[in-house]
């Protein structure tokens, strides 16, 4: 079969949050399938250091370090972009934090945090990029990734939980809005990854022996087994996927 459904060869991918972990995963994924990349997270450092681990590969990277949830900050990074002569085709939303807290003893700045990243970044970068999408007149893809906590809550991550069921419904808002535009808008819902948010998780024998009972596969997740679903939502090929949200969880919801 022809893989050029699939060719992202002249699209530039923005991944937020992809210094390391899922965002890392995809922004290799979305090069190796031909586009060139943007990697982001809040340090310079770490983030010019995976751009540039992607380049060592032979792939076309550059980083551009900025807060997700700081609006004037996403607005500088978009007007960079726009003054490089940047085009974003595709946007991906994946920067994202966990606090781990019984709702009873949480404080209204840990939920607003959570919240600000997880939530409010994808609308305040999605706007930028959509924006400049519809100017452009050729379309555009943005992929929010979600969670479990899409659909089912688990205790000790409240603000979580409410950032990522309102991701799901954001994507549909988006698509609710610019699918005129030809922009397709969707998000991706990752079961257990084995990424540094969970390390805690994986170290705990308990959790780690639940994560592995409570799933068909039986397994924890790898951040590569994602690009599959990203590759497919960045392409040609979902042409007419909109609002949908993908759930990569071995199983784990087909049994809940
Ligand atoms: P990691 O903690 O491994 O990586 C998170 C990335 O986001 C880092 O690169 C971090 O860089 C960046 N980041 C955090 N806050 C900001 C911000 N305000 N602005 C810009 N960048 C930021 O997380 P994962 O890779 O595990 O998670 C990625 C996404 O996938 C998140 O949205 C998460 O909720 C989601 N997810 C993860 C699952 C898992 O099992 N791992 C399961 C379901 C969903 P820096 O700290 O340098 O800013």
């Amino acid at each position: 079969m022809s893989t050029a459904l699939f060719d992202l060869t002249g699209r530039t991918a923005l991944i937020t949050g992809s210094a390391r972990g899922i965002g890392l995963a995809l922004a290799q994924g979305l090069a190796q399938s031909g586009a060139r990349v943007i990697v982001n997270g809040r340090q310079a450092g770490s983030s010019e250091a995976a751009a540039s681990g992607l380049r060592a590969m032979g792939l076309q990277a550059q980083s551009a370090a900025f807060d997700v949830a700081d609006a004037a900050a996403v607005e500088a990074a978009f007007a960079g972009f726009d003054a490089a002569g940047l085009e974003i085709d595709i946007l991906i939303n994946n920067a994202g934090i966990q606090h781990r807290q019984p709702m009873l003893d949480l404080a209204l700045a840990d939920w607003q945090r959570v919240i600000d990243t997880n939530l409010t970044a994808a609308f305040l970068v999605g706007r930028e990029a959509a924006r400049r999408m519809i100017a452009r007149q050729r379309g555009g893809k943005i992929i929010n990734i979600g969670s479990l906590t899409s659909e089912a809550a688990r205790a000790t991550v409240a603000p979580y939980t409410a950032a990522k069921g309102g991701i799901k419904l954001l994507s549909r808002s988006m698509a609710a809005e610019w699918a005129q535009f030809d922009i397709q808008a969707n998000a991706i819902g990752p079961g257990y990854i084995l990424t540094d948010m969970n390390q805690a998780l994986v170290d705990n024998p308990q959790f780690d022996a639940w994560v592995k009972a409570s799933n068909p596969a039986q397994r924890w997740g790898r951040p590569e087994e994602l690009v599959g679903a990203a590759v497919f939502l960045a392409s040609k090929a979902s042409g007419y996927v909109n609002g949908q949200i993908i759930y990569v969880d071995g199983g784990w919801l087909a049994v809940l």
